[in-house]
């Protein structure tokens, strides 16, 4: 093995949301780095992926983007959490997952034995979240006076992905030295030892570099392609394997920008309900076993007129085929795969950016300085994202398993085939007592206990505890959630208001 030290030139290959946002997290951060990106002119970039975390606040700091003009130029709108309907039930049945913490969860109080209680009075998000109430009315998690990326909740965003994309490709060119070359590539070139040491393009020769991020998407050319790093489909635990999308416009440009991500559980899969300020993306994600392409754009259209919103009879759906699952591995040798190159497993619960945004910062994090270094970081980068990847699974699987929907033999297996050991140990756990901070192994897991309290709870799942009584401490945490929603409720504006006020008078820097 050779111990040489490098020039230090990263090549990015693909200019989807996965290429730019790695592009902008190590530009900004890793100066001593070079970083190019070759993007190719034909080959489109997905364009879903319209829901973010929290999370893209802080990365979007670091890169260095104006939460105003990320608004602005993303059509972005702000969103709190997601709300799931006809999940539990085929019919009135609605909960919260809320991106804020329940209360009393950061000090580690057990509030679900107490509110198991009151169940049949409030809904658990409603019990333990003030954001709950907030997103009832469509209210923004912030008021105009609020600074950049600081609200009054925890909130992430809706955004138009192409917009996003090309958002990040501007700063990125103009502000922090990325290098852009439009081009196909057309070959991988190894070198000594299984390394790649460039790639050939169609018009811009041999590019070479120390470190490649395959950012190709699906078709994984580095990763997948070159080196043959298997993937691992997880299709047979979750079946959605094909997308119908449409845009639509909104009726009137006063009417309310929903503040949370809706999602309708169908027949077949589910349908996702993103509010932009200026359209709606809709989209519905179905099992290919049990639904076509046709019948499915179908029932996306009978939402959609459910809804009171018009979409022209010509308008043309977005057909999209993936396949759910991860590579075996994400890194091997000098090639790290991000984006929907790495995995995705299908777009409940938005996880798909985040992991983008942990992949690309775990690398500027642990840049390998020499090819000594490299195959260590890359056996620690491999273990922590299939972790990673095998608890998205649970917690994804979780929404199915829980239901009572049996309408369909798509529900009838989605809630019973195949559910990981994993998860059915952690809710025989559950069924004794409520989730707490510890039973999930690590610090930075992508779903705390937190989101499985809600996603539990809102589902109806029971917890066999003797309810405690109402300690005054409890009962004062309790009254605190409906104090600080009503606050809200007084003083902060709907989520079309603020962007409206935003779209004219910015946002305070400080
Ligand atoms: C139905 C659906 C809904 C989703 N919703 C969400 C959501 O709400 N939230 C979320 O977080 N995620 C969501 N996702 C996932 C999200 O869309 C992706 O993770 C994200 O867009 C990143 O995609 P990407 O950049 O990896 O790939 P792509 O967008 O496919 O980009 C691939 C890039 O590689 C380039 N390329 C390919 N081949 C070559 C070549 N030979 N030479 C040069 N360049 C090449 C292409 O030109 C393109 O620039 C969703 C996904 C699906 C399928």
């Amino acid at each position: 093995m050779s111990h040489n030290t490098y020039t230090k030139r990263i090549l990015i290959v693909g200019g989807g949301s996965a290429g730019w946002l790695t592009a902008g997290l190590l530009a900004s951060q890793r100066r001593d780095w070079q970083v190019t990106l070759v993007e190719s002119k034909h080959i489109a970039t997905i364009g879903v992926g319209e829901g973010t975390w929290p999370t893209m606040r802080t990365t979007l700091q670091k890169i260095g983007i104006n939460e105003d003009e990320f608004m602005h130029q993303c059509e972005a709108s702000f969103k709190q959490g997601s709300e799931f309907i006809n999940w539990a039930k085929s019919e009135g049945h609605r909960y919260y997952h809320p991106f804020s913490l329940p209360v009393g969860y950061t000090e580690q109080v057990d509030i679900v034995s107490p509110w198991l209680g009151i169940k049949d009075k409030v809904d658990f998000a409603h019990a333990s979240c003030a954001q709950s109430y907030w997103c009832d009315r469509a209210l923004a998690p912030k008021t105009a006076s609020d600074p950049q990326y600081q609200g009054r909740a925890n909130y992430g965003y809706h955004l138009n992905a192409d917009k996003f994309a090309q958002l990040l490709k501007q700063h990125c060119t103009t502000k922090l030295g990325v290098t852009l070359i439009l081009d196909d590539v057309i070959s991988v070139n190894g070198a000594t030892e299984g390394y790649i040491s460039s790639v050939s393009t169609r018009d811009n020769g041999e590019l070479a570099a120390e470190l490649f991020v395959d950012c190709t998407g699906s078709r994984a050319l580095l990763l997948g392609e070159h080196y043959g790093v298997q993937w691992l489909s997880k299709k047979h635990i979750l079946k959605n394997d094909r997308a119908v999308a449409l845009q639509v416009s909104h009726n009137t440009l006063q009417c309310e920008v929903a503040s949370c991500t809706k999602s309708t559980a169908q027949a077949y899969g589910w349908i996702w309900d993103i509010a932009l300020k200026s359209r709606r993306g809709i989209g519905y994600t179905f099992a290919s076993e049990y639904c076509d392409f046709e019948k499915a754009s179908k029932q996306l259209r009978q939402y959609i007129n459910d809804q009171g919103l018009y979409v022209h009879q010509e308008a043309q759906v977005k057909e999209i085929t993936f396949n759910p699952g991860y590579r075996e591995q994400f890194w091997h040798k000098n090639c790290v795969a991000i984006g929907m190159s790495a995995g995705f497993i299908e777009p409940l619960e938005a996880s798909a950016l985040v992991m983008i945004e942990l992949g690309a910062q775990y690398l500027c994090d642990n840049l390998p300085e020499s090819d000594n270094m490299m195959d260590v970081v890359a056996q620690r980068y491999n273990d922590k994202f299939k972790y990673h990847w095998a608890r998205i699974i649970d917690f994804l699987k979780l929404h199915y398993v829980l239901s009572e929907r049996d309408d369909t033999p798509y529900w009838q297996s989605m809630k019973s085939d195949q559910v990981p050991q994993s998860l059915t140990n952690l809710m025989t756990l559950w069924r004794h007592r409520p989730p707490k901070h510890g039973d999930l192994d690590h610090i930075d897991e992508v779903f705390s206990s937190a989101s499985y309290q809600y996603v539990l709870y809102g589902m109806g799942f029971n917890t066999l505890v003797d309810n405690p009584s109402i300690t005054p401490h409890i009962n004062s945490l309790f009254k605190q959630v409906t104090q600080v929603a009503q606050q809200g409720l007084d003083a902060q504006p709907t989520n079309r208001t603020l962007l409206d006020n935003i779209a004219k008078y910015g946002i305070a820097k400080v």
